[in-house]
Formats: structure tokens, sequence, C-alpha cells
């Protein structure tokens, strides 16, 4: 199960089906995580083609950004960026300036070449760096390392042992590149989500907005709160989603570029924004920030909110949600159950 459940919003859709043809809902397993596409055209050859579209989309982006499939594009940049420069996609070459922008924005906490030391865990088999591993391989860690050339879209990596990974950022660039293949066909109504990130545009069945629930980050049936959205992308990070546990320690899958460890000021991060590349750098990023510079942060940016669980599972809302400061924010009260 994800960060940002889907219950509510898949619940009354499922029973949208059968009044409303016309909408489509699909899944699938891509990129090592679950896509889901729900969409409205009236025209139900439309709505297929949307669909396929998405699917279609997710499985290119995977094929050329995984670090992990030998012949994609980004692998080849890791393998070769360190001996000469390496021509790439204008795809590629813009979402990694993107990412360095927000490496910029974060001071750091944001930096695709965490995978200089990231690639030395296996969350799933239960492997890390010792200590001297994790030191050595953490001084690689620095987007100063990437040099961009615009004119000739090449990329050099400054020091060998440099990787990068997009996982922080890949994944909202998928979904926002499927929202504009749906646009431009014509669809009005979709909601789009890759893993933890998620864009919707225009309303669901009957002109309600989509209800999206934050999970509880320690339990997976429950919700801390439910956001009712429009037109807006929605991103979460936790540290539940690929972690082992040693001697109580949690290792997770975000990490402190600092450290070359798991960051771990805090459960889960929820950022709402208007595009999800946007939305899935800042999730990352301000669970990497922790609690108290990443609200400072996300209360510094226009259009930005942010919904965090700390590491003692206590919710925090960013100003925009907050009723005292802005009586028309639209958060509902947290579900009502207990916090640990
Ligand atoms: P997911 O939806 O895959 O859980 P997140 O948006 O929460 O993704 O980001 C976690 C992923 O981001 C990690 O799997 C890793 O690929 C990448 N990542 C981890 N730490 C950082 C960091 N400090 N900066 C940028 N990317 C990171
Ligand atoms: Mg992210």
């Amino acid at each position: 199960m994800r960060g940002l459940e889907l219950f509510l919003s898949l619940m009354l859709m499922l029973a949208a089906h059968t009044a409303c043809a016309g909408w489509l809902h699909e899944d699938a397993d891509i990129m090592g995580t679950r896509i889901t596409v729900e969409l409205f055209h009236d025209d139900t050859a439309v709505a297929r083609q949307g669909v396929d579209a998405v699917m279609a989309e997710m499985r290119r982006i995977d094929s050329d950004m995984s670090p992990w499939i030998e012949t994609s594009e980004l692998a080849r940049l890791n393998r070769d960026a360190a001996t000469r420069p390496v021509i790439v996609s204008d795809e590629l070459f813009k979402l990694i300036r993107t990412s360095l922008h927000f490496s910029d924005l974060t001071h750091g906490a944001f930096d695709i070449t965490f995978a200089s030391v990231g690639f030395l865990y296996d969350y799933r088999k239960g492997v890390r760096p010792d200590d001297r591993q994790r030191q050595q391989a953490t001084e690689l860690i620095n987007y100063h390392n990437l040099l961009l050339d615009e004119d000739s879209h090449s990329i050099a990596y400054g020091k060998p042992g440099v990787r990068i990974d997009l996982g922080g950022i890949a994944k909202g660039h998928a979904v926002d590149r499927c929202i504009a293949l749906l646009q431009a066909i014509g669809i009005k109504q979709a909601l789009v989500t890759a893993g933890g990130d998620s864009r919707m545009i225009g309303d669901r069945w009957g002109g309600r907005p989509w209800n999206i629930g934050v999970r509880d980050p320690r339990d997976e049936k429950k919700l801390v709160a439910v956001i009712p959205l429009e037109n807006v992308a929605v991103s979460t990070s936790g540290d539940y989603q690929r972690y082992f546990e040693e001697n109580g320690v949690r290792y997770h899958h975000i990490i402190n570029p600092t450290s070359g460890d798991s960051a771990r000021g805090m459960h889960s991060a929820t950022i709402i924004g208007p595009d999800a590349t946007t939305t899935d750098a800042l999730s990352t990023s301000v669970f990497v920030l922790g609690v108290e510079q990443g609200l400072a942060l996300v209360n510094r940016l226009p259009d930005i909110d942010a919904i965090l669980v700390d590491a003692k599972g206590q919710l925090h809302y960013s100003d925009g949600l907050l009723p005292a400061k802005n009586p028309a924010n639209n958060v509902k009260p947290p579900a009502p159950h207990p916090q640990p």
C-alpha cells in the first residue's frame, strides 16, 4: 500500500462505474510501483485510448530512466559520464536540470547524486554499507559534481564513482507527462497516480472533488487526513515504503545527503502543489529537511502546502491549510482515531 491512498475516491469511482458510462479505471505494476488511472470521456473509445496512452508512457519513461535497466539512458549516463560528456535526450536533460533547481532550492536536501551511496543499500535484502563505505561514498554526493552543457545537452560527472538516480522526481514527471497526453486528446477529468505521486484534472463524477487520503505511516489501514482536491498534484514520501530494520533502527530509501544514512526526522511528508514533478521533488526534500525546516520552506513557496507526520506520529500542517491562517482551507479534520 502506498502513502497516498485513494480508498475513498476508488470506492466512489467503483460505485460510479455502473451509474456513469465513460469512466474507466485501470491499475498496473510499472516502475516498481502501482500505477492507477481513472478518467472520463463521453466517447468510451477516447477514454480507452487515454488509459492505454498512460500505461504506455509509464513504460517508456521506466525504460529510459530506470538505473536498474542496463539499456536505459540513465544507466548509460552512470556508466560513461565520469569518463566523457554524454549527450542525452531533451527530456532527460531537462529533468536533471529541474532536479538541480530543487537542489539549489533545498540547499542540497534534494540531491540526485545521493545514488553514489544509495546503490550500496538493498532494502529488500536488508543490505547496507558499513560506516567506512558509507562515509567514503557520501563524499561523492554533491549535485555540483554534475556538469551540464546547455549547448550540446551533454552531461559529465566531475568525479569517478558519482551516480545519479531520479527515484525522487521521475514518477512525478511521468504523472505530469501522462496528464499532458490526456489533455491533448480532449480528456478533462482524470486522476493519474504512480505510487505516492498523483495529479488530478477536473472533478469527479457528479461534480464532486477527488478525495485524497493520507495514510497513517504506521498503520496502512488508517488515514490521518482526507483532503478534497481538484486540479492539483499530491505526493507523499514515507519511511514505510522500502525499508528494513536492524537492531531497532529503520533503514529506508530516503537518504540524507550529508550523512548517507536514512533521513529520520519524520514518518511521512505529503505535499500539495500545481504539478507532480514539483510535489514529488518537494515531498522527498521536505522529508529530508525535517518538520521545522521543511515547513519553513513550504510556507515560503507560493501554491505549495504540506501535511507532515513527525517521528512521534504528530501531524503538522503548512500555513495555507490552517483554519486560523486561511479560513478558506479545505482539509477535513484528521480521521477520528488517536495518534500513537
Ligand atoms: P517513492 O514514491 O519511490 O517512495 P519518494 O518520492 O518518496 O519516492 O522518493 C524516494 C526516492 O527518492 C528513493 O527511492 C530514491 O530513489 C530517491 N531519493 C532518496 N533520497 C534522495 C535525496 N536526498 N534526494 C533526491 N532523491 C532521493
Ligand atoms: Mg518524491
